[in-house]
């Protein structure tokens, strides 16, 4: 029987101008609940296909197929709705550092409001569920101090809980652990796996850490110069394509 894939990307091309293929003929299904990690050197495509999923990026040809939204179909009205299902965490988690580490995280609920809902007070349930989004990730007593306080891994963990808080389906992580030491960057992931799974969320997460990829991932896609070298489970991802997708960054 056909699998309920909840994404599907077929024949994915993306040509950036200057002509740069960042991605060409992409196959991925994705089903509901999995924790996929992407596997790649720099410039492999991994960021590409991300934004390709939340619709920041249109497919110069090929169908892009997230909950059944069709992403050539994708309008204003229905990309808003979808964004709203896919939390977004990145590697610079792009917080405010003069503001409560409260106030970045209500800004994920933004995608709900029109952007000048910062200027008017949060609703008190708003404020709640940023609280206990905050707790989730074990910074509920930094509620109220500045973000540019807190060290890179909390300030990650504070990224983590403002994609929470627009209560995805679909978590989109790039490289969110790429700026933090080893030890960090394992609590960090294992936050983002434990979350994920209690919460049946479908993950996608670039990594360059051959070793948290083999750690977390339920299935792990290899990705270079924009095609798809390797889709399968950890145990099934040869020493030749764990260094080659090792890529030049170290871990
Ligand atoms: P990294 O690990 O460095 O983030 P990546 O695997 O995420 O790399 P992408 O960022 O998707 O790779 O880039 C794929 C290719 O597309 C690269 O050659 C990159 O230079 C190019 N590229 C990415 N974004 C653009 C853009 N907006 N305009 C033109 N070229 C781009």
């Amino acid at each position: 029987a056909q699998p309920d894939w909840l994404i599907q990307l077929r024949d994915v091309r993306v040509a950036y101008p200057g002509g740069i293929e960042a991605l060409q003929r992409t196959q991925l299904n994705v089903a509901p609940g999995e924790f996929l990690v992407l596997l790649g050197a720099s410039g492999a495509g991994k960021s590409t296909l991300l934004r390709c999923l939340n619709g920041l990026v249109d497919a110069t040809d090929g169908t892009v197929n997230v909950h059944g939204l069709q992403g050539g179909a994708l309008n204003p009205a229905n990309l808003r709705a979808h964004r709203q299902r896919c939390g977004m965490v990145f590697q610079q988690h792009h917080l405010i550092g003069r503001e409560t580490v409260l106030a970045n995280v209500l800004m994920g609920c933004l995608g709900r409001y029109h952007a000048l809902r910062t200027l008017l007070p949060w609703s008190r349930s708003d404020k709640l569920l940023a609280l206990e989004v905050l707790d989730r990730v074990g910074l509920l007593e930094k509620a109220l101090v500045r973000a540019d306080t807190l060290s890179g891994g909390q300030q990650q963990r504070v990224g983590i809980a403002r994609a929470l808080i627009q209560r995805p389906t679909i978590l989109l992580a790039d490289e969110p652990v790429a700026s933090l030491d080893p030890a960090t960057a394992e609590n960090v992931m294992n936050l983002l796996h434990h979350i994920c799974t209690h919460d049946r969320l479908t993950a996608i997460v670039s990594l360059h850490q051959v070793a948290l990829a083999r750690r977390y991932a339920d299935r792990i896609v290899g990705l270079r110069n924009g095609r798809v070298v390797f889709d399968g489970p950890p145990a099934a991802l040869s020493h030749e394509l764990q260094i080659e997708l090792y890529g030049a960054v170290s871990a």
